[in-house]
């Protein structure tokens, strides 16, 4: 079934860039606009959702998903399987901290904002992708950056999910760079890691205390880094949610 949300065709404009800088953003607000936010680079053009390209930047959630150390770990098991009882369905337990995740303020924050207390356009974005890999701590150039980005770190620390080197030295943002983000206003810091900082999550504390929604253990950076891009970031819609697992989707036209 074809997907079309008016009766004008829509499109989605992607930059791709060797590596984010301020021609490229120029260039790209040259072209569509300078409030690039989701909603402002729809524009009448030939493409539809089915010709978009996704990328899925999110891990499955399973009993095998790797939990931050000291969480309970996932259970899932059968609530019905079909041989039995016609129809398969199954019982999920888990940390609201587990999988590719969001943090809400209220994480770390006494009476912070919770998940279901921002608008769901909140959830959709302009994403840009920053390489900061081999970075301990994470202080890349921002200067790309704009209010209201989702910014990611692609620090490949995932790909080491599942082994015991994912919680060896991971890359942990710097304080500078979390106070740079927050002057800027960006909307949400992610990363391809279990968390951006360690006890006592000094950088938690500046992002979430400023209303910058944290998303952890991203997947598939490798495949969007250097580009900026219309962003998805869905997690569950759980009542007073601190956080929750997302289904976080890059859509390209490129
Ligand atoms: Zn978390």
């Amino acid at each position: 079934m074809r997907l079309s949300v008016s009766s004008t065709p829509l499109v989605l404009r992607t930059v791709s860039m060797k590596s984010l800088n301020l021609r490229a953003l120029a260039e790209y607000e040259k072209a569509w606009g300078s409030c690039a936010g989701f909603f402002n680079v729809w524009r009448p053009q030939t493409k539809r959702w089915h010709d978009l390209k996704y990328v899925d930047l999110s891990m499955a959630l399973s009993n095998d998903t790797p939990v931050y150390p000291g969480d309970r770990p996932p259970v899932i098991t059968s609530n019905s399987v079909f041989e039995k009882d016609g129809f398969n369905s199954k019982h999920l337990c888990f940390v609201s901290h587990c999988s590719t995740h969001m943090d809400a303020p209220y994480h770390k924050v006494q009476n912070g904002k919770k998940l279901d207390d921002y608008p769901v356009s909140d959830f959709f974005g302009s994403a840009v992708v920053i390489d900061a890999f081999n970075q301990n701590p994470i202080e890349p150039d921002v200067s790309a950056v704009r209010k209201g980005d989702f910014v990611f770190f692609y620090t490949r620390q995932t790909d080491k999910a599942g082994t015991p080197a994912f919680f060896e030295n991971p890359p942990f943002i710097s304080e500078k760079t979390a106070e740079a983000l927050v002057e800027k206003g960006v909307s949400i810091v992610g990363l391809d890691s279990f968390s951006p900082d360690g006890p006592p999550f000094a950088i938690h504390d500046i992002l979430l205390g400023n209303g910058v929604r944290i998303l952890e253990n991203l997947v598939n950076l490798k495949s969007v880094v250097g580009k900026r891009f219309e962003c998805v970031v869905l997690p569950l819609k759980i009542k007073d949610a601190d956080g929750a697992p997302c289904r976080v989707v890059a859509c390209l036209d490129d």
